[in-house]
């Protein structure tokens, strides 16, 4: 087979105000932290390029600019979305509980044409606080939820101390990369005489 070209995926980041998302990407492209609330890092999105096996794969991340908190993210935000990462903080009750209409909100928003088969992954963050001691959504609880959502990927982070951010991310990519080979199969399998007909059924040639 050729060279593959280089893939772009965007991925979007959701959740409750405050559970971590902006932290998570900033681990994850600039390897920092900060405790300092920050609503927004003030761009778009952020980039980060990976070797997937044969693939030259960029990730476009998209943050939220603080607008979460009003449930009202534009339309430019979910489109053409590869994929979704759902976060919410272990600590926080209601961070979890929002899932479901984060989940929601993104299939009624972006629209995939296959929803069930949607790329979704789940961070539950913030684990390192008070030692795990205030922790109040169990790692059981969690996985039922991603059992629930058509096995769900499923990890438990920490932005501060850098703790399974990279394998979320990686996880993230690769389950997308899968659904866009799966399009490449399906495409390649079209004859290319489709693209090619003739007016009227005269001849083409
Ligand atoms: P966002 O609103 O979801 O983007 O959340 P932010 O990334 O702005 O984080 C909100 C607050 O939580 C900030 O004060 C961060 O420093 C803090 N925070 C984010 N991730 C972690 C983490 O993994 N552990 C701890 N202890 N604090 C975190
Ligand atoms: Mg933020």
């Amino acid at each position: 087979m050729s060279m593959r070209r280089r893939t772009l995926l965007k991925v979007i980041v959701l959740g409750d105000s405050g559970v971590g998302k902006t932290s998570l990407m900033n681990r994850y492209v600039n390897n920092k932290f900060s405790q300092q609330y920050k609503a927004t890092i003030g761009a778009d999105f952020v980039t980060k390029e990976l070797q997937i096996d044969d693939r030259l794969v960029t990730l476009q991340i998209w943050d939220t600019a603080g607008q979460e908190r009003f449930q009202s993210l534009g339309v430019a935000f979910y489109r053409g979305a590869d994929c979704c990462v759902l976060v919410y903080d272990v600590n926080f009750i209601k961070s979890f509980d929002s899932l479901d209409n984060w989940h929601e909100e993104f299939l009624k928003q972006a629209n995939p044409p296959d929803p069930e088969a949607f790329p979704f992954i789940l961070l539950g963050n913030k684990i390192d606080i008070d030692g795990g001691n205030s922790r109040v959504v169990s790692e059981k609880k969690a996985r039922e939820w991603c059992a629930a959502k058509g096995r769900m990927p499923y990890f438990e982070t920490s932005a501060k101390e850098d703790y399974n951010v990279d394998s979320g991310f990686l996880s993230i990519a690769k389950l997308a990369l899968a659904k866009e080979r799966e399009q490449d199969i399906y495409f390649e399998g079209i004859p290319e005489a489709v693209s090619e007909t003739g007016q009227g059924g005269g001849c083409a040639c």
